[in-house]
């Protein structure tokens, strides 16, 4: 049975794939496959470990002949049509969990980058411009005691929460559709409207999936309800945002800063954002630890087993 594996990924996951003598692997390790690259590597593939930028639409589904599992190596699964695969009977799985406090960690470090204003620092210090001590560069706000509004109170939102209370003791606002009493009473969150915490928020962070409903949910309506001094954090997808709306807000300084992990059009950058000064930019990095990509290559890894070879849905079904 064949397993395509679209990028290189952890060792680990590999290693568990090796273990069983029925897997043939065909592991890329190059650029991102273009759609026909993709289409044509797929077509006898019995199962695929696909990442994010692989699109796996119906198309794609349909050069597939003898295809059972997408394991997306991935939290999030808007690359992938899961109501084709779903009618074509071919599971679709992904690897919640493992990356949970690293999204949330990296979320932090967006909210204190754009705050404490650390990359336009390190860049003063390089540029020779540092001559003198002065009391009035790079001010930013401090952290404790302050309110941020977590839209989407999920796995990544929920340690979110925990890190920001624990160590800033931090106020906790959140949205969501759906009302979390257990962790309201852990966090001393607070549930309020869309409205709500974009008024009463110093910093906005976005843990929402991107689905129909999410998609622009931010737009120059919602950034114009937030505090001129807030900060806009996403590490969640992208066209959560609508980026024209939040070049003309930056531009014009309806909110202090941004920091964001994802963009609409990935890997393009909107081009107006790269010419701003107080937006932090990452490239999709939220997961970027060797612990969270180890377990979340094991995982996938995993979940193809549990198909091909155990013959049982996926440990991780998406459905
Ligand atoms: P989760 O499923 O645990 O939490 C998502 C929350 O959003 C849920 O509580 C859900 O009820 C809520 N929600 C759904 N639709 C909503 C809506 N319309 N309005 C308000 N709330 C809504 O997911 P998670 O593990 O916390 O991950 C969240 C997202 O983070 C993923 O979907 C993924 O897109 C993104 N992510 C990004 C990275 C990265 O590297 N930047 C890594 C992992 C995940």
């Amino acid at each position: 049975m064949k397993v395509l594996i679209t990028r290189e990924i952890p060792r680990a996951g590999i290693d568990l794939l090796r273990k069983h003598a029925e897997l043939e692997l065909d592991y890329r390790k190059g650029a991102p496959l273009s759609d026909s690259e993709l289409k044509k590597a797929i077509k006898d593939a019995d199962a695929v470990i696909s990442v994010i930028p692989d699109q796996i639409t119906r198309e794609v589904l349909q050069s597939a002949k003898n295809l059972k599992i997408v394991s997306n190596y991935a939290v999030g699964y808007d690359n992938i049509d899961v109501k084709a695969a779903t009618e074509m009977k071919i599971y679709v799985s992904n690897t919640p969990g493992d990356l949970t406090e690293s999204v949330a960690e990296h979320a932090m470090a967006l909210m204190l980058t754009v705050g404490r204003k650390i990359v336009a620092a390190d860049r003063f210090v390089r540029e020779g411009k540092y001559k003198y001590w002065d009391p009035m560069i790079f001010l930013g706000p401090v952290f404790s005691g302050k309110t941020l509004g977590l839209v989407g109170f999920g796995r990544i939102g929920q340690w979110f929460a925990k890190l920001a209370k624990g160590a800033f003791n931090m106020r906790i606002l959140y949205t969501d559709i759906s009302k979390n009493e257990s962790a309201e009473k852990e966090f001393g969150a607070i549930y309020v409207s869309m409205d709500e915490l974009l008024e009463q928020s110093d910093i906005v962070s976005l843990h929402v999936p991107l689905l129909p409903s999410t998609k622009h949910l931010i737009t120059r309506r919602e950034i114009k309800k937030m505090k001129p001094a807030a900060i806009l954090i996403n590490t969640s997808r992208g066209p959560i945002i609508d980026e024209d709306d939040l070049c003309v807000a930056l531009r014009e300084n309806w909110i202090s800063g941004a920091g964001i992990d994802v963009y609409e059009q990935e890997p393009k950058i909107y081009a107006g954002l790269k010419e701003l000064k107080n937006i932090v930019l990452t490239p999709h990095i939220g997961s970027a630890t060797h612990e969270a990509r180890i377990e979340m290559a094991r995982m996938a890894a995993a979940n193809v087993i549990e198909v091909l070879i155990n013959k049982k849905p996926p440990i991780s079904l998406v459905k």
